[in-house]
């Protein structure tokens, strides 16, 4: 497990692309210079990490764009101490962002093996997440909830309710929905019943599945 200066040269780089790009909060930004995402991907293809795309992880799975990341982080306005539900935990790296962020972050994996390595690499990392589940997200994780934000990291058809639930008055949820591409909402919990949404650009996600195999 190495991280060495000429990964910290490339992580400065890919973090001006994002600063060209739009995304201008300087703790997000911090987060991406410090995290060595090479790390989350096979060691194989490095080369690829800090290039600012999707790139296939194990189980047809992805880690997500860099600038995907740090655009839904943005939304989600992260606070020290929120307390954080993300979908689709896959690598573990914007997991280790939101952590960076000092949230405490509860994140769920429905494909085992993803589960499993991206426990053991946010470990390594020194990363420590509230909790790591393996499970079915469209569920979210009732016993924790509500929860000041929730992140979904793959594409969903609609916005799943049990999710909208279990988020706090005034909570935010970041969701990217649609079916071949994905229009990134932000939904904000007025109050009990009343929910504000926003559409902010398109993305391309892998698609958020229903059960477990
Ligand atoms: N944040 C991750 C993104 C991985 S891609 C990263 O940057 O590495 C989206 C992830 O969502 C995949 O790992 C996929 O297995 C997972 N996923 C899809 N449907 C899910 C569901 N219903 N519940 C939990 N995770 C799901």
């Amino acid at each position: 497990m190495l991280d060495t200066s000429k990964h910290k040269g490339l992580r400065k780089k890919l973090v001006n692309e994002l600063i060209s790009k739009g995304i201008s909060s300087n703790e997000i930004l911090k987060a991406i210079l410090k995290i060595p995402r090479h790390l989350f991907i096979d060691k194989d293809f490095e080369s690829h990490a800090y290039i600012d795309k999707a790139f296939p992880i194990d189980s047809d799975q992805t880690i997500s764009q860099p600038y995907t990341v740090a655009f839904q982080t943005t939304l989600l306005d992260v606070k020290v101490n929120d307390k954080i539900l993300e979908i689709g935990t896959g690598s573990g790296y914007q997991t280790a962002v939101l952590l960076e962020l000092k949230a405490k972050v509860y994140t769920i994996e429905r494909q085992h093996l993803l589960f499993r390595k991206s426990i053991k690499k946010l470990l390594e990392l020194g990363y420590d997440p509230d909790l790591i589940k393996y499970g079915d997200g469209y569920l979210g994780i009732p016993e924790h909830a509500p929860f000041d934000k929730i992140l979904v990291t793959a594409g969903a058809v609609e916005i799943p309710k049990k999710l909208l639930i279990q988020l706090k008055i005034g909570g935010k949820m970041v969701i990217p929905i649609g079916d071949k591409v994905q229009k990134m909402v932000l939904v904000t919990r007025i109050n009990k019943a009343k929910f504000e949404k926003e559409i902010l650009g398109e993305f391309y996600f892998v698609p958020m599945l229903k059960n477990i195999n």
